[in-house]
């Protein structure tokens, strides 16, 4: 399969995050959770103007689930998903609004945590995972891809299977190194506080689901 490269601005950010140069580690759940919600807010306002779509509040959902056995965390969303080509474009550039770049690039010079402040997005996973893998199946579409990254060498996409809309991220969460643990972002209480902590805000239900540990 072939390797396909991040863009040179991409791959920058990308590199900081996993060497995890920010304190706050925890906030990648932050960010999962916050895009999660937004692809819902997606078909929400579709629906407000497409007849053919109706929005059924119960179908609409965000599920954290940790494994501790295969050290993975998975969060799940009901939302509009993803194409081939929105997987590309969207997982392997940055958010080019430029402000966030510029206030990036200057906080960290300042020594400060911007992340805290700012969205720093997806790529905020690979401070805690060092494969991302993102599942994805559009609205509208029956195909469903897999996009797959272990960091700053690329990514690869290939067809894959979802039986529902929507987008599935598998975080492999790093093993321990000597100065740092990864082990709470296994931890369902530790997740729940987290998801306390940053997603009060999220209009749609955020449901946990442990596997056995
Ligand atoms: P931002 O949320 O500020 O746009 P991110 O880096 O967090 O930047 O995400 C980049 C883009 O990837 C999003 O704008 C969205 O288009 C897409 N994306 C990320 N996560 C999801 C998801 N769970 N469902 C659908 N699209 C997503
Ligand atoms: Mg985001």
């Amino acid at each position: 399969m072939e390797k396909r490269q991040f863009q040179a601005e991409s791959k920058r950010l990308l590199e900081m995050m996993i060497n995890s140069i920010y304190s706050q580690k925890e906030v990648f759940l932050r960010e999962l959770i916050s895009n999660a919600s937004d692809a819902i807010d997606k078909i929400y306002y579709k629906a407000l103007t497409d007849e053919e779509l109706t929005f059924n509040q119960d179908d609409y959902y965000i599920k954290v689930v940790a494994n501790k056995e295969e050290r993975t965390l998975k969060i799940i969303d009901t939302g509009i998903g993803m194409t081939k080509e929105e997987l590309e474009n969207n997982l392997g550039v940055i958010a080019k609004s430029g402000s966030l770049a510029f206030k990036t690039e200057n906080e960290i010079k300042d020594g400060h945590d911007i992340i805290g402040q700012f969205g720093v997005g997806f790529y905020a996973a690979f401070m805690v995972a060092d494969v991302v893998t993102v599942i994805s199946r559009a609205l509208g579409s029956d195909e469903a891809y897999k996009w797959q990254s272990e960091g700053a060498d690329g990514y690869t996409i290939e067809p894959t299977e979802k039986d529902e809309v929507g987008t599935e991220i598998i975080l492999k969460i790093k093993e321990n190194g000597e100065e740092e643990s990864y082990e709470e972002y296994l931890d369902e209480y530790r997740l729940q506080t987290i998801i306390k902590k940053y997603s009060d805000f999220i209009r749609y239900p955020i449901k946990m689901e442990l596997t056995k540990s």
